[in-house]
């Protein structure tokens, strides 16, 4: 199936509370996703303000690159409210007042025995020649539109109301429209490189257009690559998403370590869960982060049995052993006092593992030769010691989540060198 052939949707979201920042659209996400999981891919998302013209020409645009526009916001009664206009506008039609649906809201009001306000009247009227869509959660209707071949809905703003609408009304609407078509979505994580290694290592993959597409985010070193792929089948769909895969993952190696919404900590557990391997920590500058990154794993208990938090130098010493000269010698941010935090730390609580981080959060702390955002891991086991050095950007926060991730990512690669897990 050719690209151009896949029917496809935009979303508008009205309002000027969304151009301020005032509040998040999560009305656009929201849509987005519930289409793409009927076989509906999004093309883009308009915000716009609450202008009648601005809207009219949003509507335009987006009706332009797209089979189906949902939009949401500006129904409401006030007059700042300001999308049936825009719709009759650009429908090139006027705004009718319909009898029944001012029955409805009348009786909205009646069942909380208020009396209805005259300029809730506006919400009885829709475009001519448009469908209403019926809201049982409020007083504004929705419209249902078409024009040039283009189907135009309008939903309320308020969240909830949106919800229910959609997916009462719209989505099983929208069923028929993409019978033939189907996507899957595949998506995989990647940690120990960057997006521009990654791009480089898996070729021109990523380049619009082409079915699969795929996506790059990143994430505080987590790199995301979503394979999207649309077929006429389910079947074929998720066959070409499930081949787009096995190509990434042959490209990348161990670069991939895991799918969807698969954590580090998740992977390296359920590795040490299967295998039967037990893990310790001890933490430096990530003060806990680490342990509390394995610990948010249900069921952690099984092979996760101690964390030390040894800040000071006298904790490294009095906790875990770490001799008063090697820090002395080397600063309590060095490679070797990352080795005898580990070594220490598998020695006491008698695991089969042990992780170590030190390091240099900042903001402050900084030298020349040991600059802010410089961290030692160590990994031990009955192999030996591996340590590595690394230097993080950005602030403390990122300095010590990317540090308790590559820790994680670094027990993963060593649990992978012991072979696959017989089970
Ligand atoms: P409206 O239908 O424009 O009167 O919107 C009613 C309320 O819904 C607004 O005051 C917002 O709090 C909320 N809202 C509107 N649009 C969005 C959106 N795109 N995402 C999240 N909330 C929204
Ligand atoms: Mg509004």
């Amino acid at each position: 199936m050719g690209d151009e052939h896949v029917k496809k949707a935009a979303i508008l979201s009205i309002g000027n509370e969304l151009l301020s920042g005032r509040t998040v659209d999560t009305n656009a996400a929201y849509i987005a996703g519930r289409l793409r999981s009927i076989g509906l891919p999004v093309v883009s998302v308009h915000a716009v303000a609450d202008e009648e013209g601005t809207i009219e020409r949003s509507l335009g645009l987006a009706a332009g690159e797209a089979d189906v526009v949902v939009a949401t916001g500006g129904l409401g009664p006030t007059d700042d409210d300001l999308t049936r206009q825009a719709f009759a506008r650009f429908l090139d039609v006027e705004l009718v007042l319909r009898p029944d649906l001012l029955e409805k809201i009348q009786q909205f009001f009646d069942r909380r025995g208020v009396a209805m306000p005259t300029r809730n009247s506006i919400q009885a009227c829709i475009p001519r020649g448009a469908a209403a869509l019926e809201n049982e959660l409020g007083t504004a209707p929705g419209i249902r539109a078409e024009r040039d071949g283009k189907l135009l809905f309008a939903l309320p703003g308020v969240p909830a109301e949106m919800r229910h609408m959609l997916e009462t009304q719209v989505l099983p609407q929208l069923q028929p429209l993409v019978s033939g078509q189907a996507l899957a979505v595949r998506r995989l994580k990647c940690f120990g490189a960057g997006e521009s290694t990654i791009a480089e290592m898996i070729g021109d993959v990523m380049r619009r257009g082409r079915n699969p597409l795929v996506n790059c985010t990143v994430h505080l070193g987590v790199i995301t690559l979503e394979v999207v792929a649309t077929a006429d089948t389910q079947t074929e769909a998720q066959e070409m998403a499930e081949r787009e895969e096995r190509s990434l993952r042959s490209a990348l190696g161990s670069l991939v370590y895991g799918v969807e919404d698969q954590t580090l900590a998740e992977v390296v557990g359920d590795r040490l869960r299967r295998t039967g391997r037990t893990l310790a920590v001890a933490e430096s500058c990530t003060g806990g982060l680490l342990a509390k990154l394995i610990t948010d794993i249900p069921g952690s208990s099984e092979y996760f049995t101690y964390g030390w938090v040894t800040y000071s130098n006298e904790a490294k010493t009095r906790a875990l052993g770490v001799p008063v000269a090697t820090i002395a010698t080397y600063g309590a941010v060095s490679e070797p006092v990352a080795r005898a935090l580990a070594q220490g730390a598998r020695r006491t609580a008698g695991t089969d593992y042990a992780l170590s981080i030190t390091g240099i959060a900042g903001p402050g702390g900084g030298t020349e030769q040991k600059p802010v955002g410089l961290v030692y891991i160590a990994v031990d086991n009955h192999d030996g010691t591996e340590t590595s050095r690394h230097v993080f950007s950005f602030d403390r926060g990122s300095v010590r989540l990317r540090a308790a991730q590559t820790a994680l990512n670094i027990l993963r690669l060593r649990l992978d060198l012991t072979g696959p897990v017989s089970m």
